[in-house]
């Protein structure tokens, strides 16, 4: 027998009204990971027979919890695990259940959500506080938007929500890691042009009406949360929703990635904003941004490169921006060329802007970011060049940001991009 839930008990409204609702510092009562402490998030599948739907637990301290009296914010790490089981659940659905966390969090009025995974990154109100709202609410409200908006799937839900340091490091490192890695693992042995199929993504236009993500194998989607195997599941889960195959057929331009079903969607799905995209190319005609990538990259005509920022990173770049400088500029679902919002796991892909030479070109990386990619940066330059340990030669702010310096240290790394043909 299938339960229908609709009520969601929870002091605050829930709707997809708020979604696109901002907490800033001056009304914020609580913030959980953005930088200042760890915060992820993870949908695993359990065994039905042994599950207790509507099981929603807290470990940890609550943001009413004596501590924080008298501070001005309440700060804690938090680890959001969203147990589900189904006869219908499969593995595939995990990862587009578990980005959904990002939109019904969003949908709670006082609260802000960003990221995804192990970059998640939470606000709430002080409005919403005073109203009762504690974490146990965002539990009722993950576990009423799971079992309804994917009841074909979802039985039963259980939802963990932990904020003692200690849990929230130890099982994001034991538990959490490992899965986000595996992931990633099968995503990596597939190829653009292994398959059939593309993927449109439409889930930003609530944000930006004319985006449209076209999400390949090599190449996932902006936010980062969507890859083609979550497209690929997502179309099964919701045969109407947010992710359509593109049926790819021959490529107009193999080396700039133009497919003229992709332009066909394209046009179609962006009314008309947008005629033409490539896939792999960061100069002309590149895919639109909507607001929500994990990195943006932008051209370092000095460095014959590209510098990446992403979004955790707060200073300026050698380009003279900050990310939210350069995201004010390439967000909003227009083209912008010499400019590119991406996911994090596009540094590592043979198809980064491969038609102006990829990811040899990068020159300039926040250090977080680069030591979080080093591993399949290297490896995939080193197939595509020969050279070793790439990362090494590419800057970071702790050795350089400042346009002069860092040539400087790209010269005494020999950094191939020095080499390349002008890009631009
Ligand atoms: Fe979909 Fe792209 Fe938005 Fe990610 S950024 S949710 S892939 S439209
Ligand atoms: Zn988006």
């Amino acid at each position: 027998i299938k339960i229908k839930v609709t009520e969601i008990d929870c002091p605050v409204a829930v709707s997809s009204a708020f979604e696109g609702e901002r907490v800033r510092k001056d009304t914020m009562f609580a913030e959980f990971g953005g930088n200042k402490t760890e915060c992820w998030e993870l949908v695993t599948t359990g065994e039905l027979a042994e599950m207790e739907d509507h099981k929603i637990t807290i470990v940890g301290p609550d943001i009413d919890d004596a501590m924080f009296a008298g501070k001005d914010v309440v700060r804690l790490p938090m680890g959001v695990v969203v147990k589900v089981a189904g006869k219908q659940m499969q593995k595939d659905f995990e990862t587009v259940l578990e980005r959904r966390i990002h939109y019904f969090t969003n949908y709670i009025e006082g609260a802000m959500h960003v990221g995804q995974r192990n970059i998640a990154w939470i606000r709430l109100t002080k409005e919403a506080f005073e109203k009762g709202f504690r974490l146990k609410h965002i539990g009722e409200v993950l576990y009423a938007k799971m079992r309804s908006d994917f009841d074909k799937v979802v039985d039963k839900c259980e939802v963990t929500i932990y904020t003692n340091a200690e849990d929230v490091k130890r099982l994001g490192e034991e538990m959490v890691k490992p899965i986000y890695s595996e992931r990633d693992e099968r995503m990596g042995a597939l190829t653009d042009e292994s398959v059939d199929e593309f993927y449109t993504c439409l889930l930003c236009q609530s944000f930006a009406p004319s985006h449209v993500c076209i999400v390949t194998p090599e190449r996932l989607g902006l936010c980062g949360a969507v890859s083609w195997l979550d497209a690929k599941a997502t179309k099964e889960l919701d045969p109407m929703g947010p992710n359509q195959p593109i049926v790819k057929g021959e490529a107009i331009d193999e080396r700039l990635g133009i497919w003229e079903s992709c332009n066909e969607v394209v046009a179609r799905d962006s009314q008309g904003a947008v005629e033409q995209v490539t896939l792999y190319s960061i100069l002309e005609d590149p895919m639109t941004s909507c607001g929500c990538f994990e990195c943006i990259c932008g051209i370092m005509p000095e460095a014959n490169g590209v510098v990446i920022v992403n979004r955790e990173f707060g200073d300026t770049s050698p380009v003279g921006m900050t990310f939210g400088e350069l995201a004010s500029m390439t967000g909003g679902g227009v083209q912008t060329p010499g400019f590119m919002g991406h996911g994090r796991f596009l540094i590592g892909s043979k198809k980064f802007m491969s038609a102006e030479g990829g990811l040899p070109r990068i020159v300039w990386m926040p250090k977080e970011l680069k030591d979080d990619v080093a591993e399949r940066l290297n490896k995939a330059v080193f197939e595509m060049t020969g050279i070793e340990n790439f990362a090494d030669m590419v800057c970071d702010e702790t050795i350089a940001s400042d346009s002069e310096a860092v040539l400087e240290f790209l010269e005494s790394k020999g950094h191939p991009a020095l080499a390349m043909d002008p890009i631009m």
